[in-house]
């Protein structure tokens, strides 16, 4: 039998804005879980887009969970110190010939939609479940000797996941249709997840050799990670994890995906939309308890 893994949660920021209240609530979220379970909790930062993240954003954000009365063992590991790692999930990827270099622009992918569905326009292409335009395949099949031209001219390219394929071996390691558990709602569920409604997702960008998918999959394991708590908005990309999970025998935790916050309009909070950052509330000089009133349960 398997031994039982200790209990480890995580709370995972971008760097990129200010925490707003719904960060604030993922990570008393996960704090909640790891004391209900006698557990750590661990602060890891995500600043692999390294145009965006700032140092003084990781400050705010060491500061505001501080205020929050969330501790959290130290060193904090960086995304960005990692690149090597990620390079060589990536790389047995790349052995598994399940990657593939792709050059393709914005634009090129624009046109090729076009192209290939004249009479209507993108609003008809098929999307993921986070609303991107699936990719149309355009370096997919291209044959060897166009790919090393390719390579040769030396233009800057990302590597695309061939999901069809991935799919098929993770399934056949599997030894069955992929699933995850989700225990937010305080009984332990499996669900059935398919990662092909992404596409050929990007497993690693232009500029770094890793994507958001490769880098949480591969540090939630290094990090023993065993329940990933996070919002509900990224779901649906635990397809892509699983998938990932099985292909690079990494172990599999559990997910407690919580409820978003929303504002009085019940729009959802985004650093893109500019909301209210939890700081502003805090320098407003709301109390730690008020703050708390504003939010919905912790725990199921
Ligand atoms: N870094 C991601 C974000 O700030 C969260 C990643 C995760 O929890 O899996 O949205």
């Amino acid at each position: 039998m398997k031994e039982k893994r200790p209990f480890v949660t995580r709370f995972a920021p971008s760097p990129n804005g200010w925490l707003h209240l719904g960060h604030a609530y993922s990570a008393l979220v996960a704090q909640a879980c790891a004391q209900a379970q006698g557990g750590a909790f661990l602060l890891r930062i995500e600043d692999i887009d390294v145009g965006r993240a700032r140092p003084h954003f990781v400050d705010g954000i060491e500061q505001d969970l501080d205020w929050l009365g969330i501790d959290w063992p130290t060193p904090v590991m960086h995304q960005s110190t990692r690149f090597e790692i990620y390079q060589q999930a990536l790389d047995r990827l790349r052995d598994m010939q399940l990657v593939y270099p792709c050059w393709a622009t914005r634009r090129d992918i624009a046109e090729a939609i076009a192209d290939k569905a004249p009479d209507q326009d993108s609003k008809n292409w098929p999307r993921d479940p986070d609303g991107a335009l699936i990719y149309p395949g355009l370096y997919r099949d291209i044959d060897d000797a166009k790919r090393q031209d390719m390579m040769w001219r030396g233009g800057s390219y990302a590597w695309r996941l061939d999901m069809q394929r991935a799919c098929e071996i993770a399934e056949a390691k599997n030894a069955g249709p992929i699933c995850y558990t989700e225990v937010s709602t305080g009984t332990p569920q499996r669900l059935a997840c398919d990662a092909r409604a992404y596409g050929d997702v990007i497993v690693a960008r232009k500029d770094v050799p890793t994507s958001y998918h490769i880098a949480v999959t591969v540090d939630d394991a290094a990090q023993n990670i065993t329940q990933v708590t996070r919002g509900k908005d990224l779901q649906a990309a635990t397809a892509i994890h699983r998938l990932l999970q099985i292909l690079l025998d990494l172990p599999e935790p559990t997910y407690f995906h919580h409820q978003l916050i929303r504002d009085v309009s019940g729009r959802r909070l985004s650093k893109q939309a500019g909301d209210v950052g939890f700081r502003d509330l805090r320098q407003q000089g709301m109390s730690r308890d008020e703050v708390m009133a504003l939010l919905p349960p912790l725990l199921p």
